[in-house]
């Protein structure tokens, strides 16, 4: 087994704003939605932008999810 926890998971969106990633669904979520709202103001994005975007980022947090059960 190898031990490469000096990088912490990190889900980038498409700003570039870095969202930690967090093993709780749950908090993890609230993240996602929070940035999305946040984002969605900043570069003005539709309903439909915005949940696209939201989709990108949980697809991100799953694709950590399933790497870290690799490891
Ligand atoms: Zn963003």
């Amino acid at each position: 087994m190898t031990d490469d926890c000096d990088s912490l998971p990190i889900i980038l969106c498409r700003c570039g704003f870095e969202l930690l990633f967090v093993p709780d669904v749950q908090v993890m979520g609230q993240a996602i939605e929070k940035h999305a709202l946040e984002h969605a103001k900043k570069y003005r994005l539709t309903q439909e932008q915005t949940e696209s975007l939201k989709d990108y980022l949980v697809s991100q947090a799953f694709k950590l999810a399933f790497k870290k059960l690799k490891q």
